[in-house]
């Protein structure tokens, strides 16, 4: 054993992983495991994507640190690709290493340009875990003890449009998920979205959309947000668009990107060549196969055998959300022995709250792996009710 610790703020999931390859990793005996934990996500585009692989590969043998202050040539082609993704009205983008980090930017730029001071932010939103990131983060178990935050919070009910009228005039901007993950899958309904963008230009305050989880492909459409039509300033993306590698970033509208002062933030890594090269594969392998339509349809499929099953296991399973490859199982019980057992049993996911399983699965997953999924999930639950009864 290591003499050195972990900060232990998660417990340990008592598996030793070797390797991994596309839906799958592979524990120090060999065992293999369906991954529907994906890293919180990250490797949407399945474990070691090709796309990436070569990318990094490639790149190592280059130049692995420069920041984008200096032309170069991975450079520019991440700023071409991703012009090919991101929406039109989106022009400006700033390179950084995590979800929580392009969030913190979002609210800084959001904050001086408007020159106001307080957020809106909803029930059950989750933007990271940084000061400012937990400022607009709405679940006490990951605020309470930090207070104060450098952001003070409106915290307005998700989905309902009627108060939306609590955003006036001090408000620099509404930050929101077009689909909430982390809370357990709960996506916005158009109405909402609309209306809230109406309010956000009525009084002036800026509207960022935060893609960390929902966007490139993972709920069935390149960034969630535009299933509503709604023109974000600021989008806020990470998790996956590197392909498992840390690498996030803010675009922005060119109103915001047009007025950028020099020195009015920074990042040692952000823009990294390496992290550019993890983002090119990552917009490769999104643009050369149907990332997005098969995310949806596969998406569908699970979380219809997923519904199907629930309506078998009344008895332990609450309901099932899903949107694309982003899925809930709300248990009447506590989760955290069902996890222990579906990995026991060789399939991975992660939870949401005490009672929700929450699955992140990679796009590339097949027919059988839902099978194999479902009749896993199947056992652990028979075997509960059997207990149970
Ligand atoms: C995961 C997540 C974040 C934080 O990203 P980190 O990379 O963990 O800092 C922010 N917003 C949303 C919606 C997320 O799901």
């Amino acid at each position: 054993m290591p003499s050195l610790s972990l900060l232990r703020f998660a417990q340990p999931r008592g598996l030793r992983v070797s390797k991994a390859e596309g839906q799958y990793v592979w524990d120090s005996s060999g065992r293999r495991y369906l991954d529907f934990h994906t890293g919180h996500g990250a490797a949407f585009l399945g474990h070691r994507n090709p796309f990436v692989v070569r990318r990094i590969s490639e790149q190592l043998g280059k130049l692995t640190c420069l920041p984008p202050v200096f032309e170069n040539q991975i450079l520019d082609e991440a700023l071409d690709l991703l012009s090919k993704i991101l929406p039109k009205h989106l022009t400006h983008v700033f390179f950084m290493n995590s979800g929580s980090e392009a969030v913190e930017l979002a609210l800084k730029l959001a904050r001086k340009r408007s020159g106001r001071k307080l957020f809106a932010s909803f029930t059950g939103a989750f933007h990271g875990r940084t000061m400012a990131a937990l400022s607009v983060t709405h679940n006490p178990k990951y605020r309470s003890g930090f207070e104060p935050f450098p952001g003070e919070a409106l915290f307005i009910p998700y989905n309902d449009t009627g108060q939306l009228s609590r955003i006036d005039e001090s408000v620099a901007a509404a930050i929101v998920e077009p689909i909430q993950g982390e809370a357990g899958v709960y996506p916005a309904t158009a109405e909402f979205m609309r209306a809230l963008e109406e309010r956000c230009r009525e009084v002036g305050a800026y509207l960022i959309v935060d893609e960390v989880q929902s966007g490139f492909g993972r709920a069935g459409r390149v960034w969630s947000h535009l299933e509503h039509g709604v023109k974000p300033d600021i989008m806020v993306a990470g998790k996956s668009i590197g392909g498992g590698f840390p690498v996030s970033l803010i675009a922005v509208s060119s109103e915001l990107g047009e007025k950028i002062e020099e020195g009015e933030h920074g990042s040692t890594h952000g823009g990294n060549p390496l992290a550019l090269a993890a983002l090119v594969g990552g917009i490769e392998a999104f643009l050369s196969d149907d990332v997005s339509g098969r995310a949806a349809r596969m998406g569908e499929l699970l979380g219809s055998q997923l519904t199907e099953l629930a309506q078998e296991f009344k008895t332990v399973v609450r309901g099932v959300r899903s949107k694309g490859l982003m899925l809930a199982v709300e248990l009447r019980e506590r989760v955290s022995p069902y996890i222990a057992r579906l990995q026991a049993e060789g399939l991975l996911l992660l939870r949401s709250g005490a009672t929700t399983l929450r699955m992140l699965p990679p796009y590339l997953i097949s027919k059988e792996d839902v099978e194999l999924g479902i009749s896993t999930l199947i056992r652990a639950l028979t075997d509960r009710a059997r207990q149970g009864a």
